[in-house]
């Protein structure tokens, strides 16, 4: 997901450790393993939508890697949406999501499922399924492909999820920090400078 901070998460992580992160990324998922993991998604889900027509609502930026081979791996009818969340933190005040892109009119009376690079806190789905339920479509559920429980500030419903891992910063396969590391093709994590 594409997100303004008022205080980037990754700056965030990188304060409290006091410590800079410009090693690069160790492997905490390899390549093969995420393939096979959203091979395994692809047709669970197809097999829990037959005879459906889906909405695959991705969330710019970082579900983008993710949803272009989880789509691939869904043998059903798909119907492209894409939006961009904008959260605003600051550690005095609760976090601020907005929507800044996107549109609505495909939403009524349709089977929803939001990509997302990975649940957090949960304030970012948490806005967004309340958003989308304004608009009454037929189902909401939510396929992520990483998941951090052990972080988590609000409940939210987590469906469909490829890996739940520990709290750590990491990046590849579509997350970054700093607008770099996107294009790795397996999720690392970023470790301090010695
Ligand atoms: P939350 O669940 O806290 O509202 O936010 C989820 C969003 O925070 C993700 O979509 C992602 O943009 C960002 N985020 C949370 N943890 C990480 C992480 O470990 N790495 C990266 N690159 N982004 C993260």
């Amino acid at each position: 997901m594409n997100r303004y901070y008022t205080k980037n998460v990754a700056q965030r992580h990188a304060n409290n450790k006091k410590q800079k992160m410009i090693n690069p990324p160790s492997v905490l998922i390899p390549e093969s393993e995420i393939q096979q993991r959203v091979r395994e998604l692809g047709a669970q889900l197809s097999v829990d939508y037959t005879g459906e027509e889906l909405v695959l609502l991705g969330v710019l930026r970082g579900a983008v890697v993710f949803y272009a081979d989880l789509a691939r791996a869904i043998a059903l009818p798909l119907r492209f949406e894409f939006l961009q969340l904008a959260s605003y933190y600051d550690d005095m005040e609760p976090a601020q999501v907005q929507l800044i892109r996107g549109g609505s009119d495909y939403l009524q009376d349709r089977h929803i499922l939001i990509v997302e690079d990975i649940v957090d806190t949960g304030h970012t789905l948490n806005f967004l399924i309340e958003h989308l339920l304004l608009f009454n479509p037929k189902t909401v559920k939510v396929c992520t492909l990483l998941d951090k429980p052990s972080r988590r500030e609000v409940s939210v419903n987590v469906d469909y999820f490829g890996f739940e891992i520990p709290n750590a910063f990491v990046v590849g396969y579509g997350l970054d920090y700093a607008q770099k590391y996107r294009n790795l093709p397996y999720i690392g994590v970023l470790e301090p400078a010695d």
